[in-house]
């Protein structure tokens, strides 16, 4: 099936909503491996009768993942393929397979990726906002006040951010936003490749306005612009925080700099302008 004769896991990525974006490559690898590892069998049913596959599935998630990895494994061992997929886009995304695939690793067999869907791609490309750097963060802790402490560490970061968030969840998420970013451009993208896909963009404070939002969305958010005094003020206390560690201040502001992809010349001149060495 696939060149080389190890036996291989197969990471496939499956459709997030239309079936018709499944690729001919995802049917022909579910249909030739020995196993699909599905997160959940009855949901991957649905895909495996609409395109005719009769492959045996078992179950891989996050609550038997040791024990099914280790299934997995020994299918490997005897020169069986192995293809793993979860419910919608790609495994692994917020979805299990990590511990999988780094068992595989270290035991020396082969993982082949099978692209195909992935929401937070989806969302980010017809988001409006800057798509060359981009971090993909997934689902916020469901904690509020700890989903306020991720939001704090991302306050800086100056690249677009990517969120996957439940619809009960997503209007306490955006007043946590709004409070923790203040105002900012940012798109809520719901029910992508469905009959109902839509954008909602505008700022934080304006998607605030929305309710009843239902479906599957991600929220796309932009990153902080250099030029927010109080971003520029949280990077400094970075590099005096280094500079107390016992770094020199221009080697202090060039790595804070580095980090969160702002000039450290430019942090190191503010931080003199300051006074502060
Ligand atoms: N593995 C998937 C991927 O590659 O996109 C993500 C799985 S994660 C458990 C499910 C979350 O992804 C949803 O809560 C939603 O935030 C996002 N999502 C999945 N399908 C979507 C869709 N069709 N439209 C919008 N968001 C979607």
């Amino acid at each position: 099936m696939e060149p080389g004769n190890k036996a291989t896991l197969f990471l496939v990525a499956t459709p997030i909503g239309n079936l018709s974006e499944v690729s001919q490559r995802c049917l022909d690898v579910l249909r030739n491996v020995s196993v699909i590892a599905c997160e959940d069998t009855r949901n991957s049913a649905k895909l495996l009768s609409h395109f005719d596959i009769h492959t045996r599935t078992i179950t891989y998630h996050n609550f038997n993942e040791r024990q099914s990895a280790k299934g997995i494994l020994s299918l490997l061992e005897k020169g069986e393929d192995v293809a793993l997929i979860s419910d919608a886009g790609y495994p692994l995304i917020s979805d299990p397979g990590y511990l999988l695939v780094n068992e595989v690793i270290e035991q020396g067999h082969k993982i082949v990726t099978v692209s195909g869907p992935n929401a937070a791609l989806n969302a980010l490309v017809a988001s409006g906002l800057p798509t060359n750097h981009y971090l993909f963060y997934g689902f916020l802790n469901a904690r509020s006040s700890q989903a306020k402490k991720e939001l704090e560490a991302l306050k800086s970061f100056p690249y677009t951010l990517i969120f996957y968030e439940a619809p009960h969840r997503i209007e306490k998420t955006l007043s946590l936003m709004t409070e923790v970013f203040g105002e900012r451009k940012a798109c809520l993208a719901r029910e992508l490749t469905k009959l109902h896909e839509e954008y909602h963009r505008g700022t934080l404070k304006e998607l605030c306005l929305l309710h009843d939002l239902k479906g599957e969305m991600v929220l796309i958010v932009e990153g902080c612009s250099e030029e927010k005094e109080t971003d520029t003020a949280d990077l400094l206390k970075q590099v005096d925080l280094l500079v107390k560690e016992g770094l020199r201040a221009k080697d202090a502001a060039k790595k804070v700099g580095e980090t969160y992809g702002v000039s450290g010349n430019r942090l190191y001149q503010n931080y003199l302008k300051e006074g502060r060495e």
